[in-house]
């Protein structure tokens, strides 16, 4: 829809003319699509966005590990990337542009299904429908494989791949993470970290990047395990925005709260284990500030789900610039990576059960951090009004970029002096904070609305004579004056939102 195009081009200007992202990069030399930079406000909201991420994985008893973003091309032929990770393209006879095939058919044939087609099938399939070039109306030639990792080479000779994806790189630790474990499932263990994806002519800027952060969590734990899952216990009366695969058709697709409980007990999860997990999910989104209103889980219809997947669902966030969005995917992996890996790496990854050898199963938390970035900037956008006049980020507090901006009044010694002093404090309490002397408070009430800061803190010379500050909110654009020694307690209780605005003094 054109209103939907234009929003995602609101947010993008705004992104780029505040120092949120920049690119396709690097923008000198024309650009690369797939490649973006982060700006100083981008790189400080993705911290926050990680550091939530961090907090709800280490509360949920996940250990993070870093591994290597290269690794030689024998892991990805065991991973099944090498052969598996792959898209189908045709390209045009005429002109030589390259397209996805299933994409181009999807969408010129929208009705034909083609979920798990052979390339000769999708050949087939171009012909028969008589789908031809978009760009030149030129033939399209047959449709050939092509592998989405990105190439390397490791000294003169020996073939590498940059990783597609953090997940293969930890389970590739697998005997060390039971030492360390102490021998005992389950073992939780997260990673943030780069991956990379040679995506064909990458389109809609931050959502489909070649080069992209990712967060996977992994829970290694046996089949009974799966089954008896005492974490449950704690989320079973929680209520989630479900849309099973059953409730998927044409606009009905709106989200059910139901009760995790119930969910098992209708069979919507077989495993409280992987139920717990798509919860988690859940929250570490919540965590990222998004509202409960913008959020749906939904599971992947059968033809959806990867060969090996027993079960998929995923965290999916409303925009304005793009409808829903696939943020995050909730996988059972069963144990396929393990089980290939032992049969390549030829080293025992398994555990005994019983004295037998059993080789455990894997439940995956995954996503990208730079679709979440891009939405929350999406959500957070409110426009120019009669009161504001400017468009302004309604950031949540938690996550903002900069959570509380000091200013003193003029730049005079006798003012800088107490500003730097509460400047100093509110760094040492663990927020980002900002020092501005430049233009007139209004002025930069203004542009701390423009990057979203929710809190300002104004130091005049009432603060020298009864110690007295002005804080100010971004959303109501009241004030109050509180005493500077009660500052920084009420500022943590107010980016926390344990108290509101309104209450405080
Ligand atoms: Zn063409």
């Amino acid at each position: 829809m054109n209103s939907e195009r234009d929003f995602s081009d609101i947010i993008t200007s705004l992104a780029k003319k505040r120092g949120f992202f920049w690119g396709p990069s690097p923008e000198i030399y024309g650009g690369i699509s797939g490649f973006y930079d982060l700006g100083p406000l981008g790189k400080l909201l993705k911290n926050r966005l990680e550091n939530q991420i961090r907090s709800a994985f280490v509360r949920a008893n996940f250990w993070e590990v870093e591994c290597p973003t290269v690794s030689p091309a024998e892991v990805w032929k065991a991973s099944g990337h090498l052969d598996g990770f792959i898209d189908p393209v045709t390209q045009c006879t005429k002109c030589g542009q390259v397209y996805r095939a299933d994409n181009l058919i999807e969408e010129k044939a929208p009705d034909i299904n083609i979920a798990g087609q052979s390339v000769e099938q999708l050949s087939e399939t171009i012909t028969k429908v008589g789908i031809v070039c978009p760009s030149c109306k030129g033939t399209l030639g047959p449709v050939e494989t092509y592998n989405l990792m990105m190439q390397t080479r490791l000294g003169l000779d020996q073939d590498a791949y940059l990783r597609p994806e953090t997940a293969t790189t930890t389970y590739l630790l697998f005997k060390r993470f039971l030492t360390f474990f102490r021998d005992k499932l389950p073992m939780s263990v997260f990673q943030i970290g780069k991956a990379y994806r040679n995506e064909i002519s990458p389109r809609q800027g931050m959502l489909r990047l070649r080069e992209f952060t990712q967060t996977e969590g992994q829970i290694f734990l046996l089949e009974k395990d799966e089954l008896e899952w005492p974490q449950f216990e704690d989320i079973k009366n929680e209520k989630l925005p479900l849309v099973t695969y059953q409730a998927q058709g044409k606009d009905k697709l709106d989200p059910v709260m139901t009760r995790m409980s119930e969910a098992i007990k209708k069979g919507y999860f077989q495993k409280p284990a992987y139920a717990w997990c798509v919860h988690l999910a859940y929250t570490i989104f919540c965590k990222m500030g998004f509202s409960e209103k913008k959020i749906r889980l939904r599971q992947h219809l059968p033809t959806e789900r990867a060969h090996y997947a027993a079960d998929a669902w995923d965290v999916e966030i409303h925009t304005d610039s793009f409808g829903w969005v696939e943020c995050c995917g909730v996988h059972d992996r069963g144990n396929y990576d393990l089980t290939r890996h032992q049969e390549f790496s030829k080293e025992n990854l398994h555990v005994k059960v019983d004295k037998k050898p059993v080789v455990p199963e894997v439940l995956e938390i995954a996503f990208g951090i730079e679709r979440p970035l891009f939405c929350l900037i999406d959500n957070s956008f409110q426009p120019e009004s009669e009161e504001r006049d400017t468009d302004w980020l309604r950031f949540p507090p938690e996550v903002a970029p900069i959570q509380v901006a000091v200013f003193p009044l003029m730049g005079k010694p006798e003012l800088l002096g107490p500003a730097t002093e509460i400047f100093n404090q509110i760094m040492d309490a663990g927020f980002v904070s900002q020092f501005d002397t430049g233009g007139s408070i209004g002025k930069r009430y203004r542009r701390q609305d423009e990057v979203g800061t929710p809190f300002c803190v104004t130091v005049d010379y009432t603060t020298i004579e009864d110690g007295t500050v002005t804080v100010r909110e971004r959303d109501s654009m009241d004030q109050v004056r509180i005493h500077k020694e009660n500052l920084v307690e009420g500022l943590k209780n107010l980016i926390r939102g344990t108290i509101q605005f309104s209450s405080f003094k």
